[in-house]
């Protein structure tokens, strides 16, 4: 939660705000994320307009996840740029709006308050990547005994491990004949 109140409400009035916070619970995808209680760290400029508040700035996290393709853990930081509006929650009938905003995906003050969690959420799952990779080439496990084909690239099986694929190979080529 971040306070307003030294911000007052004159459209043009500005702040500058550092601030380190716990991350929660469930920041991210199910296979990449920041860590439960890391620190995540904002860096804020506060805009009073007419209507609320803007805020912009980035947020920097840690990263913890493993490797889409061959399990690797990852380890990475993530800075996330944050651009949001938040409407003075006292500017329309409270029951009205919260029946809106849950449409429109309006944010709102809350008294004096900001909450961040939200729009960090909602940033840090668009900002990672979709399939999060230990590298940019990692060429995945070997599909026959499970090996880490990064560690060892050259990686060969010249007999089948699995007798059914030798099985299968004998028909194909009992089919070329
Ligand atoms: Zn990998
Ligand atoms: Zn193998």
């Amino acid at each position: 939660m971040l306070d307003t109140r030294e911000l007052g409400r004159r459209p043009g009035s500005q702040r500058t705000v550092t601030l380190t916070a716990e991350a929660p619970a469930e920041l991210g995808i199910e296979i990449l994320g920041v860590p439960e209680g890391s620190e995540v760290e904002f860096d804020l400029r506060l805009e009073a307009v007419m209507e609320g508040v803007l805020v912009t700035g980035t947020a920097t996290a840690e990263l913890e996840g493993e490797c889409a393709r061959c399990l690797e853990p990852i380890e990475d930081e993530i800075t996330i740029d944050i651009q949001e509006l938040y409407l003075y929650d006292d500017s329309r009938d409270a029951a009205a709006a919260s029946d809106d905003d849950e449409e429109t995906d309006v944010r709102r003050t809350e008294g004096d308050l900001i909450d961040l969690e939200p729009v960090l959420r909602d940033a840090v799952v668009l900002a990672l990547p979709f399939q999060p990779l230990c590298q940019d080439d990692c060429p995945g496990l070997c599909t026959e005994c499970g090996a880490r084909l990064a560690d060892d690239p050259d990686h060969r099986h010249t007999e089948p491990v699995d007798p059914r694929w030798a099985a299968l190979q004998d028909l194909a080529a009992t089919d070329e004949d």
